[in-house]
């Protein structure tokens, strides 16, 4: 089959010829459709995420459908059509996992980073990680949703009832959640790169009531803000526009140093925190509203071979929404 893989951190992806992966226990052989690009690739393939399998298939935001099933995998039939997210497997047992936390599991591997993801013809995947998509999603539109939605649907929840949220990085994250946001009653502003009126627009028809530049002043005090770009410089940015009480969630899996700050900012109860990977529940928690709200994923296709030219352009920006490699369709 091909592959597009990772040989060694900040090398292009290469086109390569591999052999099919053959599904051990509790795992199904998926023939992949599309996948989505995150964010979280490209810290992968630039080495700010430095503990890779080597090579690597990268991807993580999966549909395809089921093939053939290894040993003790029973909850998907031959044809059906799952998505794949970024938590590959967990054990179980571990006090994170036995506390609802098994997005921190202490031996939990990761889709496209510690067992090979979707930028391939074929995966395999663990079934108990796995979900069953809604009908109303077609495969290139239903893919951003495996992370960018469930991972921001994570950061929202972590807002508790904040009614006011500022979005930092108006890309496929802000996108999806602006949408959930708005459907669930509350106000949303959206913040971008300075000077990027394209994406403010974009921001405003999804729902943002307001959209201007990362380091303008919103025009009135935040309840959450929750940053999706792996920008440092946005938290005490962001702290000076929430209103007392209000938290800082920081949603990206990097991101650059934090510049100091006075104490003034955090005063007042503020709280800053990040939100890491995700739960099942909060998988099946999201891709349950998606198709109420409904959430409309805004799709860049690009085909297999083009993946380096995909996470080229999320690195500079050039689209809004989401980039999707199209690999059977
Ligand atoms: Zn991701
Ligand atoms: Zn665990």
């Amino acid at each position: 089959m091909r592959a597009m893989r990772l040989r060694a951190a900040n090398e292009p992806l290469r086109l390569e010829d591999v052999p099919v992966p053959v599904p051990v226990e509790r795992q199904v052989l998926i023939k992949v459709s599309v996948c989505a690009v995150c964010r979280t690739d490209l810290h992968i393939v630039g080495g700010e995420l430095d503990t890779p399998k080597l090579p690597l298939v990268i991807g993580h935001m999966i549909v395809g459908d089921v093939q053939e099933a290894g040993q003790r995998a029973y909850r998907f039939e031959p044809g059906e059509r799952i998505g794949v997210p970024w938590l590959g497997y967990v054990d179980e047992t571990c006090r994170f996992c036995r506390g609802g936390l098994e997005n921190l599991c202490v031996n939990a591997r990761f889709t496209g980073y510690d067992l090979d993801g979707g930028y391939a013809e074929y995966c395999v995947a663990d079934e108990r990680f796995c979900f069953p998509l809604a009908e109303s999603y077609d495969d290139l539109h239903a893919a951003p949703l495996l992370c960018a939605g469930l991972i921001g649907y994570r950061a929202l929840r972590a807002a508790g009832d904040a009614q006011r949220i500022g979005l930092y990085g108006f890309g496929d994250s802000a996108h999806i959640i602006a949408q959930v946001a708005r459907y669930q009653g509350r106000r949303v502003f959206a913040f971008t790169s300075p000077g990027d009126t394209k994406k403010q627009a974009f921001a405003r028809s999804l729902g943002a009531e307001w959209a201007g530049d990362s380091l303008a002043a919103p025009p009135e005090p935040l309840d959450a803000a929750l940053i999706f770009a792996p920008v440092g410089a946005l938290v005490p940015a962001a702290l000076k526009v929430l209103d007392p009480g209000g938290v800082v969630v920081c949603a990206g899996i990097h991101m650059s140093d934090i510049p100091s700050f006075p104490y003034e900012l955090l005063w007042m109860e503020r709280q800053i925190r990040s939100i890491a990977n995700l739960t099942r529940r909060d998988g099946e928690e999201f891709l349950q509203i998606a198709p109420k709200v409904p959430v409309r994923t805004d799709v860049h296709p690009y085909p297999l071979a083009e993946a380096n030219q995909a996470l080229d352009d999320l690195a500079n920006g050039r689209f809004a929404g989401a980039a999707v490699l199209t690999i059977a369709s």
